[in-house]
């Protein structure tokens, strides 16, 4: 396991992108809309991992959600596992609380569920793994 990205939600996807340009002295690499959870993302290569910008386009997204209740900020650490399925189970089994009872279609070519933060110390989990 290692950590593929960290998401951070951002109200202005667009300035957000131009921030860590200049932070990260690195052209964003990669932009895509996930259409089916109303989120705008941005990626930034750093190493073995990324930076994830996630921005909502549509007021019901989560993220604007998330924003409206926390502010802009940290709002997933994502671990990247060999075997998704496999994963989700064993910590099912552990009693961890899954958002995703199976793998869905994320963003970066990758099949991706979440871990409720109640059990994480406040964290959002994200587990993805490439498709093949
Ligand atoms: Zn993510």
């Amino acid at each position: 396991m290692h950590i593929d990205h960290i998401g951070i939600a951002v109200k202005n996807i667009d300035e957000a992108v131009k921030t860590y340009e200049k932070i990260l002295n690195t052209k964003c690499t990669k932009r895509e809309v996930v259409e089916s959870e109303k989120v705008d993302t941005a990626f930034f290569q750093t190493g073995e991992s990324k930076v994830e910008l996630l921005g909502g386009t549509a007021p019901d997204s989560v993220i604007n959600t998330y924003i409206e209740k926390r502010g802009e900020g940290i709002h997933h650490v994502a671990f990247e596992v060999d075997d998704i399925e496999a994963e989700l189970a064993r910590l099912k089994s552990e009693g961890f609380t899954l958002l995703n009872e199976s793998p869905k279609d994320g963003a970066d070519n990758k099949l991706v569920a979440f871990l409720h933060p109640k059990e994480n110390h406040g964290v959002l989990v994200e587990l993805c793994q490439s498709k093949k």
